[in-house]
């Protein structure tokens, strides 16, 4: 069957072996895990040459984020393995960052159509200390209903160890394009609550991967659903200026979102869920809510959250450093720690 790889079966050692002879490289930096965050998109052009442009917006929000909160990024635009082209990509490109970048302990995927819409939040690291698959979802849709959207692969964390590299080995023989992904897509249709017929996509396959086989993987995967690691855009962004009258950034749940995911909006390629029109729209209004949080520190807001245009919120002053701890974020998310 496919594999990703030559098998590693001593990742833990010799990465802690690794770790000890480069102390200039440490995975923890100040008690803080050193994270790197992976994003990607196809290696050719949009179909629809406006989602170029919302790709460009979405790395733009990604590096503010990055920024702001210390994590490192990689934007990856290649197939390393023809076989896993399209949404399967990710595997192979997280197996190849883990061995290439020991020093990272927390892989970080985020999809192309997610957006940071909560600049301040952070991802509470030091509560997964005892897990090493961190993924926004329901227990209860997983066990019980057996849902195909239990979980959402949109936006999870991997820590660098070789129980990761055995779930990548597990989770990746159902991609391989063809007949071998079009055959997996009957098997987890049939057995997935809710599932359309097609061929199979990596968030079925992992579903389906934990759901028969709890006992030797769930006790490491932390189901998140206390704040938003991935929230579905269709119930969020109407509500933005609901949550800027009410709350502030940094709740990261339903008052104020950390995530939005555009799951079912496909503006880069060709078919999608819903009208494209109305996913551009909502794009641009998740993106001008997360960008009205990093253009505080420099004094400016967008007109309106559907308009890439700006207006001053203050004026220039000859003393700027008397209100620069106010407004940058990177304060208030150090006074967390
Ligand atoms: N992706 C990629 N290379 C590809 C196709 C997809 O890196 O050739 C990434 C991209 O970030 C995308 C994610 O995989 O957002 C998921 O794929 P897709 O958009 O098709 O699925 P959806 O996000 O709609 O579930
Ligand atoms: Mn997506």
């Amino acid at each position: 069957t496919y594999t990703l790889g030559p098998k590693i079966s001593n990742w833990d050692q010799e990465r802690r072996n690794w770790l000890d002879q480069n102390p200039n490289f440490p995975n923890y930096v100040n008690g803080k895990a050193r994270v790197l965050l992976l994003t990607g998109s196809p290696p050719k052009p949009c179909d629809n040459p406006i989602g170029d442009h919302y790709l460009l917006k979405s790395i733009k929000n990604k590096i503010d984020y990055c920024r702001i909160h210390g994590i490192e990024i990689v934007y990856n635009i290649a197939h390393l393995d023809k076989e896993l082209a399209g949404y399967w990509a990710k595997l192979p490109m997280i197996r190849r960052l883990m061995l290439s970048h020991p020093e990272v302990e927390w892989i970080w995927w985020m999809d192309s159509d997610a957006l940071f819409t909560d600049m301040v939040f952070e991802v509470p690291l030091s509560k997964y200390e005892n897990h090493n698959l961190v993924i926004h979802g329901y227990p209860d849709l997983l066990f019980e209903q057996k849902s195909w959207i239990a979980l959402n692969t949109g936006s999870f964390l991997f820590r660098n160890c070789q129980w990761s590299l055995d779930l990548l080995d597990a989770w990746a023989p159902m991609g391989p394009k063809g007949p071998i992904r079009e055959e997996a897509g009957k098997i987890l249709t049939a057995n997935l609550k809710g599932r359309p017929a097609f061929e199979a996509d990596d968030q079925s396959a992992l579903i389906y991967l934990l759901i028969s086989k709890k006992d030797e993987w769930m006790n490491k995967v932390f189901v998140e659903n206390s704040y938003f690691l991935h929230g579905y855009w269709a119930g969020l962004v109407d509500r933005y200026e609901e949550m800027m009258e009410k709350y502030h950034p940094g709740l990261g749940d339903e008052r104020w979102p950390f995530v939005t995911h555009f799951v079912g909006c496909k503006p880069c390629g060709s078919y999608g869920d819903y009208a494209v029109d109305r996913c551009l729209k909502s794009m641009e209004r998740a993106f001008n809510f997360a960008d009205n949080q990093v253009l505080k520190l420099y004094g400016f807001r967008h007109r309106g959250l559907l308009s890439p245009k700006i207006k001053r919120v203050r004026n220039e002053t000859t003393t700027p450093l008397e209100f620069v701890d106010q407004f940058d974020i990177r304060h208030s998310a150090l006074k967390g720690h």
